[in-house]
């Protein structure tokens, strides 16, 4: 069986077009599959449109969360659900087309365990963002101290083994794909043209993606606190080259007056900029010790099977059939 997994939040405009798109997509691979719609706390009507979605087409899952985790939230509590050999993340706007599917899972039949969907292009209509994602990849790829696949997002595949492995982490502030990268297995890259969202205005915060790209540069490299490092040789150099300069030249009142405030001003920022990029490890450190999931989910609703209450996990314990199903082939 192979799974895909969409994150889903305030998207009734798309719900239909996009199932159907990738029931096109899937018509043909000749293999059982699933699509595990995660529900993030909708506020509109998505969940209702998934729903009356399962009736029409059994090969949907529907995971409700309690409510609205996030994008990373919602993909862990699709991967924690999805019950196929092989797994497929996507977007649920278009902009990871699913016409790409069937490429994904030909790489994977041809011996990938981890496949890795590449942007050779991008239709972006928030210019800031189009100028923002290049220069964050090709940061993260500076300074990771793991390399990690320039232009990619969470599209992609993984096969069971993988999944399990990634599954299996206890971290918190993921980025999903590093941690692709880093799990390791045999890759193959598939190359597409990420589209323009069809409808309806980007659902993440700009914040949120500040936090996604502190988690990326936090959780794959130190190199952020060995700036601290080389900000404090600065400091020193400026201190030794000043005390000369002290010793052997004269100057009005004034200017002296102006040359230390600044001084003062330039060694404050300097501490203050360390402590920052302090604050965000730590910060990200008693995150992991609470170690709280992910998300939480509410209800997963199964075709024709009916409804299950909690997570995956707890359903395994008490209908491991109905868990397994399709998994086992
Ligand atoms: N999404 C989600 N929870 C959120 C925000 C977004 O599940 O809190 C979903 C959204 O419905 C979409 C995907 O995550 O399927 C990507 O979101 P979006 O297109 O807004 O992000 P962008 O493409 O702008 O980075
Ligand atoms: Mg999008």
């Amino acid at each position: 069986m192979i799974s895909v997994v969409v994150p889903i939040y305030n998207e009734e405009e798309l719900i239909s077009t996009f199932h159907a798109a990738v029931a096109v997509a899937m018509r043909d691979i000749g293999e059982e599959w699933e699509v595990v719609y995660v529900n993030d706390g909708s506020r509109d009507s998505s969940l209702e449109l998934m729903k009356d979605l399962q009736r029409q087409d059994p090969h949907i899952v529907v995971v409700d969360l309690s409510r609205n985790w996030g994008h990373m939230g919602a993909i862990s509590a699709g991967l924690r659900t999805a019950r196929g050999e092989g797994v497929i993340v996507m977007d649920g706007d278009f902009q990871d087309p699913p016409a790409v599917l069937p490429e994904l899972i030909a790489a994977w039949r041809g011996g990938a365990q981890v496949v890795v969907a590449v942007r050779r292009s991008r239709q972006e209509g928030r210019k800031l963002l189009a100028l923002l994602f290049p220069i964050f990849y090709r940061v993260l790829s500076a300074i990771s101290d793991y390399p990690i696949p320039l232009d990619a997002g969470i599209f992609g595949l993984l096969d069971r083994q993988a999944l399990d492995s990634i599954n299996g982490l206890r971290e918190g502030n993921r980025y999903l794909p590093g941690l692709r990268a880093w799990v390791g297995y045999r890759n193959a890259i598939v190359y597409y043209d990420r589209q323009d969202r069809l409808a309806g205005d980007g659902k993440l915060s700009f914040i949120s993606r500040i936090k996604y790209a502190m988690d990326a540069i936090t959780s794959f490299s130190f190199k952020p606190l060995r700036f601290c490092f080389a900000l404090s040789s600065v400091s020193m150099a400026a201190v030794i080259v000043l005390g000369l300069f002290a010793l052997f030249a004269g100057g009005s009142a004034a200017s002296i007056g102006l040359g230390i405030s600044a001084a003062v001003f330039a060694v404050g920022a300097m501490l203050l900029l360390c402590l920052g990029i302090i604050g965000e490890y730590l910060g990200r450190v008693y995150d992991e010790v609470r170690s709280r999931p992910l998300s939480i989910i509410n209800k997963v609703h199964y075709a024709n099977e009916g409804i299950m209450a909690g997570t995956p996990d707890r359903i395994m314990e008490r209908e491991p059939a109905l868990a397994l199903k399709g998994r086992a082939a």
